[in-house]
């Protein structure tokens, strides 16, 4: 024979009923069918007493809600001609109800047995509907089998009175007995008590264990146990098989989908359970038992699961050193105070003890302990309780973790990149478990962490958020949306981008952006922006593996990054801004990088997308020493300096500059080298150099006055300027030179300036904006290093920002 339990979600409509009235006819050999109350009910139970015993007459609200659904399901599930009958006993049962509500509105007082006697009305009246649903089943009551009796203030399952009555009420067994869940009552009184939330599964156990059933299948919502809560972890995958052990640990820290207690039972006489989907059958589901199998997963966790509902309290004291007893009074006291302790951790110098409780039993074991320790605090020996409430705790079940080395340290590691901070661990010497606990508002992303590294071997996850959608941010979007696939497939990297933003909205969705259609999205549904905003809103989603992408010339936007990478999110700047501001700036954000193991990454700031910065570093990593750099950065003046022909003056040049969109539409800004400046001192910062903008010597040639008025008084004088300039190009043309406009960073000294260049340097044949840079070094003496190409353009520039965001997926 086979118990079957349905829980509230399978029980909870029309179709759900009906696909249980299917799977169950369908099993053609005797079985017991255990159901929850219909899903949300116990809720609205609980909700409707506390309301009753206010006096708050909004409980008939909801009262009216249950009779409705309950009346409507009868009409969708019984057989028409049944229908009145049943109509009429379930109202019968709805009026008791209700009556018990209206005295204790009247009265204002609610005493537990009134409220466990009104929770037990979700699980009779589902269980009577249900029974008369499926063929031939009979109903049973199990208040008069299960039996409770009450320890430490909870109601606990007397098992030897339970076992005999089981054993007499189901003998013989019929067919089909159908049996509500949850509700049992107390072996002296008789009076209603239950096996608290979620005892259905428990009392499906305890049947299945004390019948010894061939099987106790568990049938929920989801298609089995799986490596995470799915409501959380969108990628949490079915677990095939785990261990009695193993399916203990995850269900004592929170994994829902069985109640704890329920393993026991059916452990204790090697009855296996299936967990199965009632709106997927076909499923296999997850089977937990004590056999061994071949292990199909390379993980070796089996699942992570989660309490969010944590409270640590401390004791602590230097009179604890060696005394003995300390921690048999902790718990004595907790015991005796019904407080149930879910995770233990001792400092080994025995200083403090530590243990995690819910929230809400907080103050009373503080108060319980304090009282207990009362002397040893007036002497000094032991402090005042310390309780912090608000964590949350996570646990790392596999019994494959057993004498496997590395588990902690890959754990703690992701945690630590995540930025996530441990306040409290425990792993028990059987090495099934890890457990630990830290503030509840990294739950979700500490979760995510742990799953991306542990299960996710197809691919690993980086979350993007882009800021700046203008012509690199949009061609970087469009690259991203193109290579997506083909990361995932050939790479492993899954790139999601989770925000957009620009000057005027901003996007954020968790699970990510469409990026066929996020530009669309984002005029439509975007939130109005501000640069504060958008860091509350990134810090606010705290999500895992982030990276910041500024695609914006904002300094605003550049004031950020210190608190997102103190936040552990990784960037990467196509804005020159921070890696060009005070060299104190630059290097804090460069240590805070490395301190917490992430990234700050600007390739982009000098040379477009040209391989520049990453040689420089790799050619330092690897001991090499740059003596001297010296480079064409600019790639409008270059392109003015190549335009410039007997027809073609200075001022026409410049003008061709800015309607070519090389130049600024105020050219001056690359006239005056303010450009140039900032890549220099990037580039001489990577190389070594504690330089700061104003140690750069700059000798420009177009004399300071042209900078000084407004920018029509630009183009009107700068044609005064035409006549000399192309008397110079003439004689440097008859020399067979050229003239560059070249920056350089020589033993830590920085300039720039127009440098005369003949045919045999390798800057005379530097076509339209290009740009090249030459690295002098201790290797590449005689023969500097040489890079050379496009210099700028939304395209080559985005590229090497995506180029920098691949490097960060591949760090980890
Ligand atoms: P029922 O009403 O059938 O008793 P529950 O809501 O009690 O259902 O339990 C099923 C739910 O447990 C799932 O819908 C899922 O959200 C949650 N859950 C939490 N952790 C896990 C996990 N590791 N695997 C599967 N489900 C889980
Ligand atoms: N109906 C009860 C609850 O919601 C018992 C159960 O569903 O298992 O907690
Ligand atoms: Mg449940």
């Amino acid at each position: 024979m086979k118990v079957l339990k349905f829980g509230g979600t399978s029980v909870g409509s029309v179709e759900s009923i009906l696909s249980v009235k299917k799977i169950v006819e369908a099993i053609d050999e005797p079985v017991i069918v255990v159901v929850s109350a219909l899903g949300g009910i116990t809720d609205q139970l609980l909700n409707m007493s506390a309301l009753a015993s206010k006096g708050d007459m909004a409980y008939q609200n909801e009262m009216d809600e249950i009779i409705a659904r309950h009346l409507t399901l009868i009409k969708g599930v019984v057989p028409e001609i049944e229908q009145s009958n049943v109509i009429r006993h379930t109202t019968t049962i709805l009026e008791e109800l209700e009556n018990i509500l209206r005295g204790i509105s009247l009265i204002k007082d609610l005493s537990q047995k009134t409220s466990d006697t009104i929770v037990s009305y979700g699980e009779r009246l589902a269980s009577y509907i249900i029974s008369n649903v499926i063929k031939d089943a009979r109903l049973y009551d199990s208040c008069c089998f299960i039996k409770t009796v009450k320890q430490f203030n909870k109601h606990i399952v007397d098992f030897e009175l339970t076992n005999r009555l089981i054993q007499e009420t189901f003998n013989p067994l019929p067919n089909v007995a159908l049996v509500p869940g949850f509700i049992s009552s107390g072996k002296e009184n008789g009076e209603i008590t239950n096996l608290g939330r979620g005892g259905s599964d428990y009392t499906a156990s305890i049947l299945a264990a004390t019948l010894n059933a061939s099987i106790l299948e568990i049938w929920t919502d989801v298609d089995g146990f799986m490596t995470a809560d799915p409501k959380v972890i969108s990628s949490a995958y079915v677990i095939d098989r785990l261990s009695f052990i193993e399916a203990m640990e995850l269900c004592n820290f929170g994994a829902k989908v069985i109640y704890p207690p329920t393993i026991y039972p059916v452990y204790h006489k090697n009855i296996p359970i299936r967990i199965r989907n009632t709106f997927n059958p076909d499923a296999p589901g997850t089977y937990i038992s004590n056999e061994e199998h071949a292990d199909e997963h390379k993980s070796v966790i089996k699942g992570i699961s989660s309490i969010d509902d944590t409270c640590l309290v401390t004791v602590q004291g230097l009179g604890m050193v060696g005394v003995i007893g300390v921690n048999h009074r902790i718990f004595r006291t907790l015991a005796q105070n019904g407080i149930s302790v879910f995770m233990v951790s001792q400092a080994s110098s025995e200083n403090n003890t530590t243990f995690a409780i819910k929230n809400e039993n907080a103050d009373l074991a503080v108060k319980a302990l304090n009282k207990e320790f009362e002397l040893e605090r007036a002497q000094g020996e032991i402090s005042d309780m310390v309780a912090e409430k608000d964590l949350a705790t996570v646990a790392i079940v596999g019994e494959s973790m057993k004498h496997t080395p590395g588990i902690a340290g890959k754990l703690f590691g992701t945690l630590g990149r995540a930025g996530i901070s441990v306040i409290a661990c425990a792993q028990g010497a059987a090495e099934t478990n890890i457990s630990f606990v830290i503030k509840r508002e990294y739950l979700r992303k500490a979760l995510n962490s742990i799953h991306d590294s542990f299960f996710l071997s197809e691919y690993k996850m980086l979350n993007l958020f882009l800021i700046g959608l203008g012509t690199v941010g949009g061609h970087l979007l469009e690259q991203i949306k193109q290579q997506q696939q083909k990361l995932m497939k050939q790479n492993g990297v899954k790139l999601n981008v989770v925000g957009i933003a620009d000057i005027e909205k901003m996007l954020m969705r968790r699970e990510g952006l469409d990026l066929n259609t996020c530009i669309q999205d984002l005029r439509k549904n975007g939130m109005d922006t501000s640069t504060a905003l958008i860091k509350d809103e990134i810090l606010k989603m705290n999500i895992f593996n982030s990276v910041f992408i500024d695609c914006t010339a904002s300094e605003e936007i550049a004031g950020l990054y210190e608190a997102l990478l103190n936040k552990n999110i990784s960037i990467v700047a196509a804005n020159k801004i921070a890696a060009s501001s005070f060299h104190k700036n630059y290097a804090s954000l460069k240590d805070t990088a490395r301190k917490r193991g992430i990234k700050f990454l600007f390739e982009t700031n000098v040379g477009a997308g040209l391989p520049i910065i990453n040689t420089m570093n790799d050619l330092i990593n690897s001991g090499d020493h740059i003596l001297k750099l010296e480079a064409v950065l600019s790639g409008t003046l270059n392109f003015i300096f190549n335009t410039i022909s007997e027809d073609i003056p200075l001022s026409r040049a410049i003008k061709m500059a800015v309607e070519a969109r090389y130049a600024e539409p105020d050219p001056r800004i690359d006239l005056s080298g303010k450009d140039v400046i900032r890549k220099l001192v990037i580039l001489a910062r990577e190389a070594g150099c504690v330089v700061e903008q104003s140690d750069v010597k700059t000798n420009l040639f177009i004399p300071p006055s042209y900078f000084d008025g407004s920018i029509e008084d630009f183009w009107k004088h700068i044609p005064e300027l035409d006549v000399e300039f192309e008397e110079k190009r003439k004689k440097l043309a008859a020399n067979g030179k050229r003239l560059r406009f070249v920056a350089s960073m020589n033993n830590g000294v920085c300039q720039l300036g127009p440098m005369e260049v003949d045919s045999h340097h390798p800057f005379y044949e530097l076509e339209g904006s290009n740009n090249i840079i030459m690295i002098t070094t201790e290797r590449y003496h005689d023969y500097p290093m040489v890079i050379k190409g496009y210099g700028a353009g939304a395209d080559v520039t985005a590229a090497g920002v995506f180029a920098d965001i691949i490097s960060i997926a591949n760090i980890r």
